[in-house]
């Protein structure tokens, strides 16, 4: 059995680190906020989870070191010093980064694990907290085949389809993208709704015939029926990291030279209602700001 050790325990890393927590694997979690992952050590101690001080402890002997932070470079912020991963990774360990990263730093990254003999992939993870909580996420990753299969076991705990897309940083790419069409949906059915419903029609007549139609989206069919027109708009992914992800597919872009004034105008809008609705507003609530721009409320008549 292998020993895990899991780093960021936030609104996606804590259930995903529930369910390597019950696989009683001897868990170690380390989070930022001390506190936070005494908490959950505590909770599963009859599973043989413990609290690490530091990165490096938590990484200290461990087979596969899990991270699951907000960008990129807070995973290569905690390489180094005394209390860094690279002063506990042995050689043969194997970090996954499930981090929505850039293909940029994941690939420098893997390059300074290598010359530590430690291996490295890049898998960004799909169907938010809800599929975090059931197991059943969706993760893309990036790195060699040999890799993936040895941390298939861990990763089979809260993950339900594991894909490999390719080289190091080409799940981060995958994730970037899925998340730029979320991110297009959300924008594009609120600014259609807004024009429905200052014409006269109920938001949720016109989603009804939307959802039957080719217009339909997972922004469309989900979000908008469960959290925009019933006004709940509850927290589970911030609009802050929907806009770091636009960015991302953005830069994907134009670091391939490729024509994608889509993606350039989407990163755009995000970066400006990220701006407006601060750190802690949800990614639905993006909704709002596109209310403010059209003069409308979309919601249930
Ligand atoms: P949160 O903001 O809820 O949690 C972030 C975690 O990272 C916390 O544990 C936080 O610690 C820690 N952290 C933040 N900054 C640093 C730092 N500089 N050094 C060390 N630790 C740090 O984010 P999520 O859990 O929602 O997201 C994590 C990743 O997963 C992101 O890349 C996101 O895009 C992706 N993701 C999120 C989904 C979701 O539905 N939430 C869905 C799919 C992917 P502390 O407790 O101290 O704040």
């Amino acid at each position: 059995m292998p020993t895990v050790a899991f780093l960021g325990l936030g609104a996606i890393g804590a259930p995903m680190a529930r369910h390597l927590a019950r696989s009683d694997w001897g868990l170690r979690v380390w989070n930022r906020t001390a506190s936070r992952a005494a908490d959950f050590a505590a909770k599963y101690h009859e599973h043989g989870v413990t609290h690490a001080p530091t990165p490096a402890d938590a990484a200290r002997g461990a087979d596969v070191v899990i991270t699951c932070f907000p960008v990129s470079t807070d995973v290569e912020s905690l390489l180094d010093g005394p209390e860094g991963l690279l002063a506990g990774l042995g050689r043969g360990a194997i970090l996954v980064d499930c981090t929505s990263g850039d293909p940029t730093t994941s690939k420098r990254i893997a390059a300074r694990l290598a010359a530590q003999g430690v291996g490295y992939l890049d898998a960004p993870v799909s169907g938010g907290v809800v599929g975090a909580e059931g197991g059943t996420l969706t993760v893309m990753i990036g790195g060699d085949a040999a890799t993936i299969e040895k941390v298939r076991p861990v990763l089979e705990a809260f993950g339900k389809k594991i894909v490999h897309c390719g080289g190091v940083g080409t799940g981060d790419a995958v994730k970037a993208v899925n998340n730029a069409l979320l991110a297009l949906h959300l924008w594009s059915t609120a600014e259609g709704l807004a024009a429905l419903t200052s014409a006269g029609v109920d938001p949720a007549i016109a989603l009804d015939v939307i959802n039957t139609s080719s217009g339909r989206s997972n922004a469309s069919m989900n979000l908008f029926p469960e959290r925009v027109l019933n006004r709940a708009f509850p927290r589970t992914f911030r609009l802050a990291l929907l806009d770091k992800d636009v960015g991302i597919a953005a830069q994907v872009a134009r670091e391939q030279r490729i024509a994608s004034p889509l993606l350039q105008l989407t990163a755009e809008l995000y970066r400006t209602a990220h701006h407006a609705l601060g750190e802690e507003a949800d990614h639905v609530e993006v909704v709002k700001w596109v209310e403010q721009l059209t003069g409308t409320v979309i919601e249930k008549k």
